[in-house]
């Protein structure tokens, strides 16, 4: 057995990571239509009926807007903060299990471990996931590196982690100046550099993938996170990137 994880799609237009170990499959945020995520999850060979539950990780409706619909016709038990369940307001999914940060549950074959991350929702969390003795992470969507999150995300095997945007085009992109200082600020999105950053502070001797993800259409380009993540590449196994329309397919952790 091991763990694998793949993504429906990946960027501010939605959201949607799936992490399976045996017949364990969890759908980690869920930001698009129930015919969309069909669409997305049967081009990984997957349907509804092999998801064991939906995590949602805040509110946001590129992460939440899709997980009680979808929940609902498959029967799917729903993971969220308390915050986040308010925050989703209308799609708030019925019969949610309850969840906080930093303490750690299990669906099945892979126990699950919540991080609480700053990012201007009520209760963001996001999570690292442990089956068959690998770890495995996905973080993204939060405004700055803290020393808790370092912690957190230390020694994983693999790793979706966000590269949003690249400074000087956020600020002379097209985004009104509340929505860049929005974007910049320290709950916001990371950029480049601190994607860079923070990959200097964890530890990361067994990270074997490393998918750079939420990458902005308008404030990025996967050229620019190649570049900044250059200087690393010589220690890093595989660099792979998140895309919003095909995510990213199937990774296995040896
Ligand atoms: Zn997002
Ligand atoms: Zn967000």
């Amino acid at each position: 057995m091991t763990i694998r994880f793949a993504s429906l799609g990946s960027g501010s237009k939605g959201n949607g990571t799936l992490i399976e170990s045996g017949d364990t499959c969890l759908l980690v945020d869920c930001g698009f239509s129930v015919r969309e995520t069909e669409k997305r999850l049967a081009r990984l060979g997957r349907t509804g009926q092999d998801l064991s539950a939906i995590l949602v990780t805040h509110e946001h409706s590129d992460h939440g807007r899709g997980a009680a619909a979808l929940a609902r016709k498959y029967g799917l038990p729903v993971y969220l903060t308390a915050g986040t369940l308010r925050g989703l307001q209308r799609d708030a999914p019925t019969g949610p299990k309850i969840i906080c940060g930093e303490q750690e549950f299990t669906v099945g074959a892979i126990s699950v471990t919540p991080v609480t991350v700053p990012h201007d929702a009520r209760e963001p969390v996001q999570f690292h996931f442990t089956a068959a003795g690998r770890r495995v992470g996905v973080l993204t969507d939060l405004g700055c590196i803290t020393p808790h999150v370092v912690n957190s995300f230390n020694g994983c095997d693999g790793l979706l982690l966000e590269a949003n945007h690249d400074t000087a085009m956020l600020d002379k992109g097209p985004y009104p100046a509340a929505l860049k200082r929005r974007v910049g600020g320290d709950w916001g999105h990371l950029n480049n550099d601190q994607a860079v950053q923070f990959l200097h502070a964890v530890e990361r001797r067994c990270l074997q993938i490393l998918v750079l993800g939420h990458i902005s259409q308008q404030n990025n380009a996967v050229g620019l996170v190649e570049d900044a993540v250059a200087p690393l590449q010589q220690d890093l196994h595989q660099v792979h990137y998140a895309c919003q329309e095909q995510g990213f397919d199937w990774h296995g952790i040896d």
